[in-house]
């Protein structure tokens, strides 16, 4: 187990900013990561300047897949140019909180079921054979977990963080990105689950 984790940490592009090609590297949000790096700031000068909390009160491509009073979910869209990668979305807490470790009961329960869910829906929605689900938090200091398809056929070679690197694996511009969110929303929304 920790082999294995030591070698997801050592891939080059899902939740690391300096992969090859940038595709899964959630750039919108880890931009702002980095140029906090080295500063003191507070509390609420971080929230202030975190891309997730903005991006939540603000607009996203597709729109939110998911949210509540909790947790929010969204497909990554590829803004540097180039097509993204379809199968790949966030899960992410309402709170500014860094990781797990600060999860409330309630917010713990709900990030779970969240991903849980998610991966449901790309598996239905896309076809997926396997989905991921990663968290690292080394860069923006707000719980956000990685969700991402792996296609049937997809080479090991392609696995975890690679899996956008295959060639054949499924691409495609803003409305395509746009139109699998609102699968993966209407997905969720039709599949809702209650929790006592
Ligand atoms: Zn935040």
């Amino acid at each position: 187990m920790r082999r294995i984790w030591r070698k997801a940490l050592a891939q080059p592009t899902i939740g690391n900013h300096r992969g090859a090609t940038g595709q899964l590297c959630a750039k919108d949000a880890m931009r702002g990561g980095s140029e906090q790096e080295g500063k003191r700031e507070t509390m609420q000068d971080t929230m202030a300047e975190c891309p997730i909390c903005a991006k939540q009160q603000g607009e996203v491509l597709g729109g939110p897949i998911y949210q509540d009073e909790l947790v929010y979910a969204h497909h990554v869209y590829n803004r540097d140019g180039g097509p993204t990668f379809l199968g790949y979305v966030r899960a992410e807490t309402r709170r500014h909180v860094p990781s797990f470790a600060e999860l409330t009961p309630e917010e713990a329960q709900a990030v779970g079921l969240l991903i849980a869910r998610l991966s449901k829906a790309i598996k239905a929605c896309t076809g997926a054979d396997h989905v991921y689900a990663f968290f690292y938090g080394d860069h923006v200091p707000h719980l956000h977990v990685h969700v991402f398809a792996r296609y049937p056929g997809t080479p090991e070679e392609f696995w975890r963080e690679r899996v956008d690197e295959w060639p054949r694996s499924p691409k495609g511009g803003a409305e395509d990105v746009a139109a699998l969110a609102q699968r993966l929303r209407e997905y969720l929304a039709e599949s809702a689950v209650v929790v006592d």
